[in-house]
């Protein structure tokens, strides 16, 4: 079924009734949702491509890659294939003692993806475990390399989104993420002001000065910097100067503090490069990987390390990373990890990237000319709008249920991540539509009755 395109008198009729789930809406906790008074939720029975579709039979083109993490749409044979394979062999084993072809074969090709001085692969269940596991190494580094028990804490920039555990959400913004309902209880972290070069624009010196006195005044007990490389994510959808990295890891390197990038939502080509620190030609002592990892299959995540980290880490009091989930390794998700990461390497992913990217930045354009926009921008296949007030999130998205498209805008930002296997044809719709969500005025030939 073709989704809709134009002005609102092209829009469907969707029964919505038949969408919301009453048990749903009383029983199950959705994301950051109210229990007793939920923003609606839209029933998907199936899902194929970049479409998504409901119980009703509406079908939606999918804006969001769940969460940025289908990178090859929904229900790939390929991956299908493998995850069916694997399957029939073993779906789990534990992986203290025992190990298996898909954790080795998938370590292989992630190190031969990754940064070259990543050599250490350790497999966790999800992005913000990722996070945990990355501070935890740096703190059994920091100790194990200087001896020192009080190298523990960290610095970060503000806007920046690392997950919602507890230690991750410590080193999210301390205003847009969830410090304010957890107070005292989250450990105090150090925060520079969040870099305010963007990407193509000319190096501003000043810009590193803040993170610089910080590292400097504080040094003897940061054991890292956490940040997002290049694009702040779930923080603001921020797009920064590469320049930035470059003086941090200057500033690690002099004083004697690990660098760690998360990549978990910046990773396999999201940014238009296969990871982000390739924009700066940085590398980090340690990278945390996930969303894509799996094409959006199963969770799972990675923390790579340098060789120096590993073995330093292991060389100290405890002698072991301490750490180790129930379903570390997952042979399911490693095989299927496997398969998305093949299909990366059997496409020209950078050509990809560019045409979404010239396509995605040529059709939100318009939207810098809207009155009730503040900016536009993008990198990659990443497309963000930013508006000068927040937007109701619950109306915005049955406007776009109402026109065939899938979008879940956050506070100021509404945004697209599509799959990068959408077509031209969709991306436009997708993007037309919410711009004229946005705008209602966008698009519309007035002497139609709109
Ligand atoms: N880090 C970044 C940069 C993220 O964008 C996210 C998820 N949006 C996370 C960590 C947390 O990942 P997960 O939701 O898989 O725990």
């Amino acid at each position: 079924m073709a989704a809709f395109s134009g002005c609102n008198h092209k829009m469907r009729k969707v029964n919505f009734d038949n969408i919301s789930d009453a048990w749903d809406r009383e029983h199950l906790w959705h994301p950051y949702t109210s229990a007793i008074d939920p923003l609606p939720t839209y029933k998907v029975v199936s899902a194929d491509g970049v479409r998504l579709k409901l119980a009703d039979g509406t079908e939606l083109i999918d804006g969001m890659s769940s969460w940025w993490c289908v990178i090859h749409g929904y229900n790939n044979p390929a991956i299908n294939e493998a995850a069916l394979k694997q399957l029939s062999q073993m779906s789990h084993v534990m992986f203290g003692g025992l190990t298996h072809e898909p954790a080795i074969e998938l370590g292989k090709l992630l190190l031969e993806m990754a940064p070259p001085s990543m050599h250490n692969v350790f497999y966790a269940d999800s992005g913000s475990v990722a996070v945990e596991v990355a501070m935890k190494i740096a703190v059994q580094y920091a100790i194990a390399k200087s001896g020192r028990h009080d190298k523990t804490d960290f610095v970060t920039i503000r806007s920046g989104y690392h997950g919602d555990t507890w230690n991750a959400m410590s080193v999210c913004d301390p205003v847009t993420g969830m410090h304010g309902a957890f107070g005292p209880a989250l450990p105090i972290r150090f925060f520079a002001p969040a870099p305010t070069t963007s990407y193509d624009a000319p190096w501003d010196p000043a810009d590193i000065e803040p993170l610089k006195r910080i590292i400097e005044d504080h040094h003897e007990t940061l054991a890292a910097l956490i940040l997002e490389p290049i694009v702040q994510g779930a923080g603001g959808m921020r797009i920064y100067s590469p320049q930035y990295l470059v003086e941090a890891r200057k500033l690690c390197d002099q004083y004697g503090l690990l660098l760690i990038f998360d990549e978990i939502a910046t990773g396999f080509w999201r940014t238009g490069k296969l990871f982000a620190w390739e924009h700066a030609g940085v590398e980090p002592d340690i990278m945390c990987i996930g969303k894509g990892l799996t094409a959006g299959y199963l969770t799972m995540s990675a923390v790579l390390t340098t060789h120096d980290v590993a073995v330093t880490l292991s060389r100290g009091e405890a002698g072991v990373l301490m750490h180790g989930p129930t379903f570390m390794g997952n042979p399911l998700a490693c095989a299927i990890a496997i398969a998305s990461l093949k299909l990366l390497q059997s496409q020209d992913m950078k050509a990809r990237l560019e045409h979404l990217h010239a396509k995605i930045s040529q059709l939100i354009a318009p939207a810098a000319t809207f009155d009730n926009v503040k900016e536009v921008r993008s990198i990659g296949s990443i497309g963000v709008i930013e508006m000068k007030e927040p937007v109701d999130v619950g109306s915005f998205q049955r406007k776009c249920v109402e026109r065939g498209i899938w979008v879940r805008p956050f506070g100021k930002l509404v945004y697209i991540m599509p799959p990068y296997i959408i077509s031209d044809e969709d991306l436009t719709t997708l993007v037309t539509n919410m711009l004229q969500i946005i705008n209602p005025e966008y698009g519309c030939d007035k002497k139609q009755t709109c």
